[in-house]
């Protein structure tokens, strides 16, 4: 275990030179104090997590001093926002100090977000609300603990300094940790400006770090970038078999690790509804949870273009060819990661013909019962394999009762062609199917509290959404679906 002044940085990713980033120094907020700090994050550089309390973290981790060996960077990234092509966009308020290796060997970048002005802020402020950082904090924290690839938040620090969103609000600064948090926007930058040897640098840096198998791949860089597919594929739809709207899935917010990156106006759905849009800001419903997935292929082929002069520099149209059978591969990654996913939240122990048709089923239902999306899988854990003695709870989720008492019949047939043992599936099914998401209402009473200045619920939150998957002795209250006023909470792009 390491104290803060331990923490030695190095600078892989600084090293690779300004044609990547700009060196800037963050700005730190007044007055800052540790709001809450992750012992799960903690753990991977091997933090001690007592370091919470002593003061040399906040000064250390919140911009007022450097860790030793820091070489703070902003970097440059382009990307497709909503569908259009936007040349520059970068770091505008997140700033990456270097990387721990730990113990293991393992290299994790820290990130401050909410750190000041870069070169790429454009007309924003450089820094980030108490608002958005614990939604993120708290998301990623959870969604890892789901077993949902993200990056991770080590802490945050409030401060009274006033931010001018909509309202005036208190600014705060995240601590991200990645293994690395290029972007596909990382590319399209120097594709579209004919920079093909940045392209060659930066695929290169990927391999060597963080894809150390594909260099002996006959073509590496092909290779990556059907891994990046693949990884992609797999992530949205881990993303789909929990409910989560990711709600701002530009390029630029797309990791090249298949990491869940840049949490803004994300959601988990309460009431199942397939078109269900978490961002107040995007009308036309483009980043909708039912569009997910073919958004994720849109976003790979920006990737794939710009990374067309890697797969073969001399023939375009051999280039093309390539990234297109690669593109190819996406679907099948995707639903084969969906239909394992959701066999394995039915309890099913093998896959058969028809069980995608049970599923399409069962999320029709309850889509037009707007039942919710968490507890009924939850509840589908109780249900027997030889009567109905345990529907009642998902039952009960349902307006009409007969539309469950349909499916659920030809469910316990599912189940007993497989002769599936109760006890066992029941089990299994606890370790997949959460008992505790972060609903919006959670993080919003999490929220007005700390902007109160009491940060205890953030910590409570944190440590029941860490074991998502326990049943949590005087924790139901976390479970439940959203009262009236949290339903229909508003999240835009503006954090
Ligand atoms: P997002 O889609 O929220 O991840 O952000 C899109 C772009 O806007 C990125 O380049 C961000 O760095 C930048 N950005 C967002 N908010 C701010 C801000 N308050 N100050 C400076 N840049 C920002
Ligand atoms: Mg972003």
């Amino acid at each position: 275990m390491r104290t803060i002044d331990q923490l030695q940085l190095t600078n892989s990713f600084a090293a690779l030179g300004e044609a990547f980033h700009t060196p800037v120094r963050p700005t730190p907020l007044a007055d800052p104090r540790l709001v809450s700090l992750s012992h799960a994050a903690a753990a991977l550089i091997d933090l001690d997590p007592r370091e919470a309390e002593r003061p040399e973290l906040v000064r250390r981790l919140s911009g007022l001093e450097l860790p030793p060996g820091a070489r703070p960077v902003a970097a440059l990234y382009a990307g497709h926002q909503f569908g259009h092509y936007v040349p520059q966009l970068g770091d505008g308020r997140a700033i990456l100090l270097g990387e721990v290796t730990n113990e293991r060997g393992e290299r994790w970048e820290l990130q401050l977000k909410g750190a000041g002005l870069t070169p790429y802020s454009r007309d924003g402020d450089g820094r980030a609300v108490l608002r958005s950082t614990i939604r993120e904090y708290l998301c990623s924290e959870a969604m890892h603990a789901l077993g949902i690839p993200t990056t991770r938040a080590l802490c945050l620090f409030a401060s009274d300094e006033e931010v001018y969103r909509k309202r005036i609000e208190p600014g705060a600064i995240l601590v991200r940790m990645a293994p690395s948090h290029v972007r596909f926007g990382s590319f399209e930058v120097f594709f579209y400006r004919g920079h093909h040897d940045r392209l060659e640098t930066l695929a290169s840096y990927l391999i060597a770090h963080h894809f150390p198998a594909l260099a002996e791949a006959p073509e590496p860089h092909l290779a990556l970038l059907e891994e990046v597919i693949r990884l992609t594929a797999e992530l949205i739809a881990r993303w789909q078999l929990v409910g989560f709207a990711h709600g701002v899935m530009n390029t630029d917010n797309m990791s090249m690790l298949g990491l869940t990156l840049d949490y803004g106006p994300y959601g988990f759905m309460d009431a199942f509804d397939p078109g269900f849009v978490c961002n107040h800001s995007d009308r036309w419903g483009r980043y909708a949870f039912d569009r997910q997935p073919a958004i994720g292929l849109w976003n790979l082929t920006c990737l794939a273009q710009a990374m067309l002069p890697l797969l073969d520099p001399e023939n375009g149209e051999a280039a093309a060819e390539k990234a297109q059978a690669a593109l190819a591969g996406y679907q099948p990654s995707f639903d084969r990661a969906y239909a394992a996913g959701m066999c394995a939240k039915l309890g099913l122990r093998e896959e058969r013909a028809g069980d995608m048709d049970l599923v399409l089923d069962l999320l029709r239902r309850m889509a037009t019962n707007r039942v919710d999306y968490t507890n009924l899988f939850r509840a589908l854990g109780r249900v027997r394999s030889d009567g109905p003695e345990g529907d009642q709870a998902a039952r009960d989720l349902f307006i009409d009762r007969a539309a469950f008492d349909q499916w659920a019949g030809q469910y316990r047939q599912r189940l007993r062609a497989e002769q599936s043992k109760d006890p066992i599936r029941q089990r299994g099914m606890d370790r997949v199917n959460p008992r505790y998401v972060l609903r919006n209402y959670l993080a919003q009473q999490a929220i007005e509290r700390a902007e109160q200045g009491d940060y205890g619920e953030v910590d409570r939150l944190l440590a029941v959404l860490s074991r998502p998957f326990d049943e949590q002795e005087g924790r139901a209250h976390y479970a439940a679906e959203p009262p009236e006023w949290g339903r229909a909470l508003a999240v835009s792009c503006s954090s």
